[in-house]
């Protein structure tokens, strides 16, 4: 199995054949090993759930932060899809974006739009739902301390989870 996961030069799977080729392998082992990834689903689709949940509350911090934002974060952060990104749409069986969203690190995401990003919200980068900016976390605080406090929480929750699916799947595959 090669997973190029660390790279000082670029993101991983930059190429479209490093992309392919990580996908097939995942998919591959998910396959060979799916009698055995009851515990492992069932984590991803709790993250997957937890996840959902809270994207009310961020499309609704967005449309009144970043509509008239100055500096759009997606045009100069360089986010890419890590390995738990990967494994969690697999294993959720979401759609796998043509590519993955940087293949160098002074790139700009090739899923933003003038209207903003392109992908639904599930299969975007982790990071991308992680991150609330400054802005967003002001708007947040000025507005609602309780939602911020549930937010925090819920996004805690579902980094654990990523932890814990992709611990649990490496248990299986090895
Ligand atoms: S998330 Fe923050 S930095 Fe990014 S576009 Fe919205 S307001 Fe701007
Ligand atoms: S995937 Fe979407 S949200 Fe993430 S950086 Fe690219 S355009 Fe922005």
């Amino acid at each position: 199995m090669k997973f190029d996961t660390v790279s000082t030069l670029s993101p991983p799977w930059g190429s479209a054949p490093a992309w392919q080729e990580a996908n097939f392998s995942i998919d591959f082992h998910i396959k060979r090993y799916y009698s055995h990834l009851g515990p492992v689903l069932q984590i991803a689709r709790e993250a997957c759930v937890r996840l959902e949940s809270i994207f009310p509350a961020l499309d609704a911090i967005c449309r009144l932060t970043c509509p008239r934002c100055p500096a759009p974060c997606c045009l100069s952060a360089s986010p890419w899809y890590d390995w738990r990104d990967l494994i969690f749409l697999h294993l959720n069986q979401l759609s796998i974006p043509p590519t993955q969203t940087i293949s160098g690190f002074a790139e700009t995401c090739c899923y933003i739009s003038h209207k903003g990003c392109t992908l639904p919200r599930i299969t975007r980068p982790w990071i991308c739902t992680w991150y609330l900016c400054p802005a967003q976390t002001a708007n947040l605080n000025a507005r609602n301390t309780g939602q911020r406090k549930i937010l925090s929480r819920l996004l805690g929750e579902i980094k654990a989870l990523r932890e814990n699916f992709e611990d649990a799947f490496i248990r299986v595959i090895s």
